[in-house]
Parts: C-alpha cells; structure tokens; sequence
C-alpha cells in the first residue's frame, strides 16, 4: 500500500542493531490504540480469561477483512487462527503471540504507578500489563495484516496469525494446535514475544515436576528416631546449586519454586513436597537434565536412608533454528538485527513438534515483563510492526 513520505516522521532508527523503520504519525497512533485496547482486557491466567481478547479479535477481524477461525481448547477457552491469503497459497508464514497475561498480585499492583488495565503512554514508552507480554506484539502482526486486507497487493505468501490461549500456564493452547490439519502446511514461524527486538533463533527449554521426599516420622521431642523431611528437603536444595556449577557452559539451572511439609507442631514431618523447575540451555535436553536430578537424588537416598520420588510434569525441549535458515537469512537482509538467545519458553517449544522452524523477535524487553509498571517502547513497536510487515511482502 501506498504510503506518503511527508508524514513519515514518528520512528526512525539509526543506533547500532536498529533498522531504518519509519511508520507515519497516524498509522503510529493507530497501531498504540490497537495495542491499548488489547491491554484494557484482563486475560488474566490463571484463571484464563482469554475469552475477553477472543471476542475483540473475532471483531476486529469481520471489521478489517480477515478471515478468522475458532480452535476450542476447553468449553470456554480457545486459540484463534487468524488467515490473510497470499498471491500463492503453498509455503504459508506463520506468525504465532498469546492472548493470556500473568495476574496482577493485590502486592504487585500495590507496586504499580499506573492502573495495570489503564494503559498510558509515558516517556515513549505504552505502559500496562501485557504491553509487552504480549499485547503490543499482538497488535502489531494484526495492524500489519489489517493495512494488507485494506490494500490491493496480496502478500507474497499466505499469512496465518496462531493465537494462542495458556501460554502463561500449561500450553494447553498451543498444545491443542498441534492436532489441528493446518500444522501440516506450515513450516516457517515467527513467534512475537518479548525479546527488545533481538533476533532469538534459539531458546531455552524447561521442564520441571513434583519431588516428593519421604522421610520417617517420630514425636517431635525425639529427633534422633525420625528423619525430618524437611532437612532432606533442605539438603537436596543445597545439592541443587552444586548440580547447577557442574554444567558447562553453567546456564541450565535448577530451582525449586515451592516447598510443602509439615502437619502438626509436634510430629516430626515425614513428607516434603518441592516443585522444581529446571531451563535448559539448546546445548541441552530435558532428559540430560532430569538424569543429573536423578543422579543427585539417588546419592541423597543412599546417605539419607530416605525415599525420593520425581514425576515429570512437563518437558519443552530447548530448539536451535540454523543460522542459514531462510527465515533468519530474511530477518537480517531487513535489518542489523543482533542475536541472542531466548531465556524463556514460549508456544514455539510445544509447535515445533509440529515440524515447525521457529525464532522469536519482538517488542518489549522480558526485564520488563511479570512484574509492576511492565511497559513497551513505542519505537520497539514501531520496528516490530514494520518488520512483520516486511516479512509477509
Ligand atoms: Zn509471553
């Protein structure tokens, strides 16, 4: 579509890893707006309240021409396939975001200068939650697809937007993609979470599941015939940490993420329950990981006479896309786009099962995310809206 040059004056780029995107003040206004309606919907998970994001979208859709599908997940829960047909049809791009935010805490949102659902801009920055996480990428694939529908020119290839439910949680969106027939089709991703708009063709994988250890109970005032749970408990959380400066390079890590033990003042605990989680480096895998748990905990049962038991919960394996793929050859003709790896896991972890060559690139920082005043640069936006445009030329 045609765009004038006198009014192309908002955003230009000209530091080191920065492209020279320009969007015009209007078009800048709009995509701020788009993505300020996105955050005014609490979609908060837990509890999963996509539904709110679902039905702006729907609309959005009809009122811009884009043809839109329904995928439900649960009985009031659903991904959106959102499809903007190419001059030719094989060979589609997938763009993939999450309709889902982390919840406000009444102690987080006591930390915020701003109403979290009130979204304003401050400081060239669109301040609320999920302004990077990840409304403002949301807003940008569909701003880019909308001026396409609006235009006479097709992109190049079909465009097809996967949004997804329970990113925050369990996958159970993206999970519920991978059975749908379109997966067969795709093979080109790209997912538009958070990363200041440093292209990730790596990230991390995690997996993590319930510990539970078994000890022995006795009456509290005689410690030397029970075995306290907890101090095993307390005893493997040390080992963790020599588990994680065993690795080299030393950036898969365990943690534990919640302890439960104890049911009376005067029983020694025999159960302790920890949850833990474990990111994995894409020199990794899930499965090398959780064997180096279990080496751990085999020596611990050994010195402590105890019993340990670890169920795997989940496994998202880490993913490498190889510097040569078309995909990233493209991203780096349209711009000098730095490098780095994803710290996170996202839907690409659970898609790529589908065969599908992921990277990630995206407004908004992740030092910014899951936590108060959580914002978004308007020029990150302005980049990542020019970008996914390009892309789908
Ligand atoms: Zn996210």
């Amino acid at each position: 579509m045609k765009e004038s040059n006198e009014t192309e004056t908002a955003i230009e780029h000209k530091k080191a890893g920065s492209s020279p995107f320009i969007l015009s003040a209007e078009r800048r206004e709009k995509l701020i707006n788009l993505a300020s309606d996105l955050i005014r919907l609490p979609s908060e998970n837990p509890p999963g309240r996509e539904v709110l994001v679902e039905q702006y979208l729907i609309q959005y859709c009809e009122k811009n021409n884009l043809h839109v599908e329904r995928v439900p997940v649960t009985s009031n829960r659903a991904n959106l396939i959102i499809t903007l047909p190419g001059a030719k049809e094989n060979d589609p791009l997938a763009f993939t975001g999450h309709m889902d935010v982390v919840p406000v805490s009444s102690d987080e949102r006591s930390r915020w200068e701003t109403d979290p659902y009130d979204p304003v801009v401050q400081d060239d920055r669109l301040v609320g939650r999920g302004a990077a996480d990840m409304k403002g990428g949301l807003a940008c694939v569909l701003f880019a697809m909308s001026e396409y529908a609006r235009s006479s020119i097709p992109p190049s290839r079909t465009v097809h937007f996967l949004v997804t439910c329970d990113e925050e949680d369990a996958m159970h969106g993206s999970r519920a993609l991978l059975e749908h027939p379109l997966m067969n089709k795709l093979s080109d991703l790209v997912v538009c979470e958070p990363t200041g708009m440093t292209l990730c063709r790596s990230s991390r994988g995690r997996t993590f599941g319930e510990l539970v250890i078994r000890g022995k109970t006795a009456h509290g005032s005689r410690p030397g015939v029970g075995v306290n749970a907890i101090d095993i408990a307390a005893d493997i959380i040390r080992s963790l940490r020599t588990l994680n400066v065993d690795v080299s390079p030393p950036t898969s890590y365990w943690q534990p993420l919640s302890i439960h033990a104890g049911v009376e003042p005067d029983i020694i605990p025999d159960v302790c329950r920890l949850r833990l989680d474990c990111r994995i480096m894409p020199t990794s895998s899930c499965d090398h990981e959780i064997a180096r748990l279990k080496r751990m905990l085999d020596e611990i049962e050994r010195v402590h006479h105890v019993k340990t038991e670890f169920s795997v919960e989940d496994k998202r394996e880490p993913w490498t896309t190889a510097s040569n793929h078309r995909l990233v050859l493209r991203i780096h003709s349209l711009g000098a786009f730095y490098e780095t790896t994803f710290s996170g896991s996202t839907d690409a972890n659970v898609l790529r099962e589908a065969g599908l060559t992921p990277v990630i690139i995206g407004p908004g920082d992740l030092s910014d995310v899951h936590r108060e005043n959580e914002s978004v640069l308007l020029e990150d936006l302005g980049r990542a809206f020019s970008l996914y445009k390009s892309l789908m030329r």
